[in-house]
């Protein structure tokens, strides 16, 4: 394994999404005055009514470099009064907005894909400076999120109603589409634009307006879209975006005001279950993603090539920090030495360094209580019998590093089992039997997503109608894709995003009954 800092070339995760997704492109060293030019880009302001502004307090919150500490820019700290400002003008802007043509509202999103395709770079960059995904994959967000405003783009002129003649043969049932109305949007760091434009992209398509309120960490990917959607003729209102030091404060009281008629929520399952308890004030409509404990599944039939590059992409995207992520390792016990020797070989030859270094495999986790939670996850797990069979530590001088790991023997009742790992390790268990495997992967309160390796097509569909989970990724370690329903199940939340089902979370189904015959309606 190499340090943050040095330079072996180290092994590869290989390519995590198509070609298109940019990962295989070679990397330049990127200058000082690079990074500054791209961080000078970013609009350092609030959105709100399609105006650049300061908070009406003045103060500001520091965004921070995870893999140096050092602070790259200062957002401002809205206010409860500002985020009032952002609602009225979200409520304003919906009465124009809801009427705007479906094709212009298309167009202007794909007028924002092309301007992302285009300033993929630019964008990536500034994404690697304040999340630390290495460039490549901060490239493959950037891809990743356009291609949702590429779709809803496609999908706004095809929103449509019903007509049906009733039972009775009299009269008629006519349905409509009508947009959800004002949305506020949460997003967490993790993934700082894709989890945006997958809420952004459906609201516009269907006639909806937002406030978009980014993580503390990663504001200016938001930002940054929001001066894109800008630039490609969104009007003032439609999409406005604040950012503050304390969600909490700034969020209640917009979730409880009457004019919010939808939340959409992508973070944690405990900050999800509070907002859900807020939300309950004005019945609004919800979407929640929240957070996940998935299982990768590997059987005595699997190809475990593919296995193997399955779970490295699996556990390694985005360096173990997303709700994807291949939490535990549930792998027949006659291929578990195996598989477990070829995943710590690969994973301990991932190149761990600043995101923007030449060849860096793996950036610094968003903090130090992130190096702090991982790090007890592991010694947990150790002092109850597993085995470390590469990593177990954090890494380097400064910055949030902590080495690819792998466990063999992880005890059931070790707590990475339990709770969500969010970093760069992977606890191996082993089950003897189908059945054991199903129960194995099942046992957790999420079901976000599941990974499930064999060639043995009838288990395949056994072990997938038994799976409690919202997606599954069968024999391949991924599941994001914009043109498909991304959501889970049980306390992994509700809801879905992506595809023709992320474009129904913003619109509401209105009946009318027509009595076309001149005479009283009866049943
Ligand atoms: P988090 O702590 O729940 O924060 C997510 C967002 O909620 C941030 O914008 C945060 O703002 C805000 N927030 C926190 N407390 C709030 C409150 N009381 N009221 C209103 N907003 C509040 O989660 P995170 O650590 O950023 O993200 C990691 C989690 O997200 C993981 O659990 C992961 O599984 C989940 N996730 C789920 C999906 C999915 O699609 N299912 C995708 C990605 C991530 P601040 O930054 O200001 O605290």
């Amino acid at each position: 394994m190499s340090a943050p800092d040095g330079s072996d070339e180290g092994g590869e995760i290989g390519r995590p999404e198509s070609s298109d997704h940019g990962y295989s492109r070679v990397m330049t060293t990127i200058s000082p005055s690079a990074e500054r030019t791209a961080l000078d880009a970013v609009p350092t302001q609030l959105f709100i009514g399609g105006e650049w502004r300061e908070a009406s307090g003045g103060g500001t919150l520091p965004v921070e470099d995870p893999s140096t500490g050092e602070t790259l820019a200062e957002v401002p700290d809205a206010t409860v009064e500002d985020g009032k400002a952002a609602l009225a003008a979200a409520d304003e802007a919906f009465n124009d907005f809801r009427h705007m043509p479906p094709r212009d509202r298309g167009e202007i999103l794909r007028r924002a894909y092309e301007l992302m395709i285009e300033r993929v770079d630019e964008l990536a960059l500034v994404m690697t400076l304040e999340m630390g995904k290495p460039l490549p994959e901060a490239r493959g967000e950037v891809l990743y999120a356009a291609s949702y405003f590429r779709w809803y783009a496609e999908e706004a002129v095809r929103i449509n109603g019903r007509f049906q003649v009733a039972e009775n043969g009299a009269s008629r049932v006519l349905t409509m589409e009508q947009p959800v109305g004002p949305c506020l949007f949460i997003t967490p760091w993790n993934f700082p634009l894709a989890m945006g434009t997958r809420k952004v992209g459906p609201a516009i398509a269907a006639g909806c307006t937002s406030v978009v309120k980014p993580a503390k960490q990663t504001p200016l990917s938001m930002l940054s879209m929001a001066r894109i959607l800008e630039e490609a003729g969104l009007p003032g209102g439609v999409v406005n975006v604040i950012t503050a030091r304390s969600s909490g404060e700034l969020m209640e009281p917009l979730i409880r005001d009457a004019r919010a008629r939808k939340l959409s929520f992508t973070g944690s399952t405990a900050v999800g279950k509070k907002l859900v308890e807020q939300a309950s004030d004005q019945l609004l409509r919800m979407s929640m993603e929240l957070g996940g404990n998935a299982p990768f599944v590997v059987f005595e039939d699997a190809d475990l090539d593919l296995a193997v590059e399955g779970a490295l992409l699996a556990k390694m995207r985005n360096g173990g920090e997303a709700c994807t992520s291949a939490n535990r390792f549930v792998v027949h016990e006659s291929v578990a030495g195996e598989f477990s020797r070829r995943l710590a070989e690969r994973m301990g030859a991932l190149r761990v360094a600043r995101g923007t270094e030449p060849g860096s495999q793996v950036g610094p986790l968003i903090d130090q209580a992130a190096i702090d939670k991982v790090k007890e996850l592991v010694d947990d797990a150790v002092g109850k019998g597993a085995a470390v069979l590469t990593g177990g530590e954090p890494l380097g001088e400064r910055g949030y590093f902590f080495s690819p790991t792998v466990l063999g023997d992880v005890p059931e009742g070790a707590d990475l089992v339990r709770e969500e790992i969010f970093g760069p390790v992977a606890p191996i268990t082993t089950f003897s039997g189908e059945d054991q495997a199903i129960a194995m992967a099942n046992d957790t309160e999420y079901g976000l997503v599941a990974y499930l390796f064999t060639e043995n097509v009838s288990r395949a569909f056994r072990v997938m109608e038994a799976l409690e989970t919202g997606m599954i990724g069968f024999n391949q370690g991924m599941v994001s894709n914009a043109g498909a329903p991304f959501g889970g199940v049980k306390q992994s939340g509700y809801g879905r995003e992506g595809g023709p089902e992320g474009l129904r979370e913003y619109l509401e189904t209105k009946y009318v009954a027509l009595n076309l015959s001149g005479r009283p309606a009866a049943l």
